[in-house]
């Protein structure tokens, strides 16, 4: 894309499935206009506005237009963007904008189509006449070029609408899902694992707000190990925002479990002191739910009977969206949303260093419960929490 002296551009925003949210549409809108300034924040300043479920984020300014819409394609409500040239309402400004603005474009491709949409019926060519004359003068202007309306090479695209026309070369998928905070805040229990950063994110499609804890055991987690629970979730924040995270001590329960507990019963009685602490910050960060990276089947605590274990006792709902998901298909997102390469640096976490030879795959609540009944459950409980620190994440 080019810009001539004087040419404006903007980012054209389509929201998704905002538009089906009747009367609360314009809430939604509002939020993702926020989620989207926060978004751009160091990027330059931008001037939003909305209509016909199109939101408009023009600079005011210089500003690095690619990186915005880079970090515009992972706001949560938009369903496809793109950056695009501001013509006047006449025909000639948008033969121009789209011989300039596109000339790169143009000059590339071997075949093109003109795609036109008039949302203002006062303009005086309907959208066949933009599309017919358009193409012509193009041709004219670019002979190398021929017309293919079946699979193009370069869609050139003309919107006239409110306030001026727009051109540009096609829009690219946006994030989806609904912006983060319209559905509320969940707790992520996040390790260092790749299946819980895909889940955090996935939920923060789904329009939460992410909190996060992490149990760490030090001296048996070294430092580092923190340090990439801290990367993931900065990782994370790209997608949901900024992100309180929690770290909290667990190496007086972990122990006490190995010294007090039986051995199959280990990563059990674990899951659940975890729970229990997330639940309890959970409530005093105003979550409405916990998020974990659970997945049935792939480890002998997420057998069938050992989530019932797990989430005995809770009041929070527990949200598992990974919970029906093959590893590769985990693995897949985790590429997608960059977090991948650093859930695989080999760092220990607590549960792999206290993981039992051999753990049950069908604990019975009673015997996991009477087997907790040798510890001081709620001493250890609060004892963790008032060890607890908590830090802001944002994007950088
Ligand atoms: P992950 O890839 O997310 O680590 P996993 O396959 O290793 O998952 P487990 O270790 O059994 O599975 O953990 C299951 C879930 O429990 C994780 O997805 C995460 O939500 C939570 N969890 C496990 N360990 C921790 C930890 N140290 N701190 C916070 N949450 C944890
Ligand atoms: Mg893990």
């Amino acid at each position: 894309m080019k810009l001539e002296a004087g040419t404006k551009e903007l980012i054209l925003l389509k929201s998704g499935e905002i538009a089906l949210k009747g009367l609360n549409r314009g809430s939604f809108e509002d939020l993702m206009i926020k989620n989207c300034k926060r978004a751009l924040r160091d990027v330059g300043n931008f001037k939003f506005y909305k209509a016909q479920s199109t939101i408009y984020a023009q600079p005011v300014g210089d500003c690095d237009m690619e990186e915005a819409l880079d970090r515009l394609s992972r706001v949560f409500g938009i369903a496809a963007l793109t950056r695009a040239a501001i013509a006047e309402k006449n025909f000639d400004s948008i033969q121009e904008a789209a011989a300039g603005y596109l000339e790169e474009e143009l000059m590339a491709a071997a075949t093109f189509k003109v795609a036109a949409k008039r949302s203002d019926k006062t303009f005086p060519m309907t959208s066949p006449e933009i599309c017919r004359e358009l193409g012509g003068w193009l041709l004219e202007r670019f002979p190398h070029l021929k017309v293919d309306v079946e699979n193009p090479d370069l869609l050139v695209v003309v919107e006239v609408r409110d306030f001026a026309a727009y051109v540009h070369g096609g829009q690219n998928p946006g994030a989806g899902g609904i912006p983060v905070g319209s559905s509320g805040r969940a707790m992520l229990l996040l390790s260092g694992g790749i299946d819980s950063p895909v889940a955090g994110v996935m939920m923060a499609k789904r329009g939460l707000a992410i909190s996060a804890v992490h149990f760490y055991s030090p001296p048996y987690t070294s430092d580092r190990a923190l340090l990439k629970v801290k990367a993931l979730c900065e990782k994370m924040t790209r997608y949901c925002g900024t992100i309180p995270l929690h770290i909290v001590p667990f190496t007086e329960i972990s122990e006490a479990i190995q010294s007090h507990c039986r051995e199959d019963f280990g990563t059990i009685i674990m899951r659940r002191f975890m729970m229990r602490i997330a639940q309890d910050l959970a409530l005093e960060d105003e979550c409405s739910g916990l998020v974990t990276g659970e997945s049935v089947g792939q480890v002998a605590s997420q057998t069938m009977a050992s989530l019932a274990c797990t989430e005995a006792g809770l009041t929070l709902p527990v949200l598992r969206p990974v919970i029906g998901m093959d590893k590769e298909e985990i693995i897949t997102i985790s590429r997608k949303i960059d977090t991948f390469e650093t859930s695989i640096q080999p760092f220990d976490d607590c549960c792999t260093v206290f993981t039992p030879r051999h753990p049950k795959t069908k604990p019975r609540l009673e015997e996991v419960r009477a087997e907790e009944q040798k510890l001081d459950f709620e001493v250890l409980v609060q004892r963790a929490i008032a060890g607890t620190t908590k830090e802001r994440l944002s994007p950088r």
